[in-house]
């Protein structure tokens, strides 16, 4: 197995990263210190070692994508996390994004429709240091109805609609964030979840992410 360092260099140019997102706007400290905390390069190749600090995506095993950092900030910052909050993630990839949110102390249940990235996160290498994620092979589609309602969702790929059976493992007063496809580009939407069942919609900037897709693949 690889050789996981975390040297002064790699730290060096994390604080740079994060220096970075601050300048693009991303606000909350939590946020920053979190993804401060965490080796993006451990999530990765070693071939993307020295540009692992980039502010980009890059590819990752089933020809899918860890999402760049200013998107997971983005994205996390938008979902007001606290302590002990109940997250539902859909698009595990290289579960990056679901360690930000499980450094912010709170409880992931996250989803992976690939077989063979699901199949890596069995012998994941921080399952010690998070034991607040649990990890599912599945249809994001479909949610986890077993494990809701939860405080939070999050979907990591581009969702062609609102997936309404997410909304209903959704609590009242709960968020819910995905980039909704509109074509070449998807526009990130924020729902809050109201007393009666329907839900209020906020929404900001535009990114690019991989197809929410229906279906498990093997
Ligand atoms: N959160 C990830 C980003 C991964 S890219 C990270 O931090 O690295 C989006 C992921 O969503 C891909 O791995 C893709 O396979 C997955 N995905 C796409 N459609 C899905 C669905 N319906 N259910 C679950 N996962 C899905």
């Amino acid at each position: 197995m690889r050789k996981l360092e975390d040297t002064y260099q790699h730290k060096g140019l994390r604080k740079k990263l994060i220096d970075q997102l601050r300048t693009k706007g991303i606000t909350s400290e939590l946020v920053l210190e979190a993804m401060y905390n965490i080796p993006r390069h451990f999530f990765l190749d070693s071939a993307f070692d020295k540009i692992a600090y980039e502010d980009r995506a890059f590819p990752i095993a089933a020809d899918q994508t860890i999402s760049q950092p200013y998107t997971v900030a983005y994205q996390t910052q938008l979902l007001n996390i606290h302590r002990n909050d109940k997250v539902l993630e859909i698009g595990t990839g290289s579960a990056y994004q679901a360690c930000v949110l499980a450094e912010m102390g709170a409880w992931i249940y996250t989803v992976e429709r690939q077989r063979k990235l699901f199949e890596m996160h069995k012998s994941f290498f921080f399952k010690g240091k998070y034991p607040n994620i649990k990890f599912f092979y599945g249809d994001g589609f479909e949610g986890l109805a077993t494990y809701a309602p939860f405080d939070k969702i999050l979907i990591t790929a581009a969702a062609p609609f609102i997936p309404p059976k997410l909304v209903e493992q959704l609590k009242t007063g709960g968020l819910m964030v995905l980039p909704v496809d509109e074509g070449n580009m998807q526009r990130m939407l924020r729902i809050t979840k109201k007393a009666d069942g329907s839900y209020v919609q906020e929404w900001f900037d535009y990114f690019s992410f991989v197809p929410m897709l229906k279906g498990k693949n093997n």
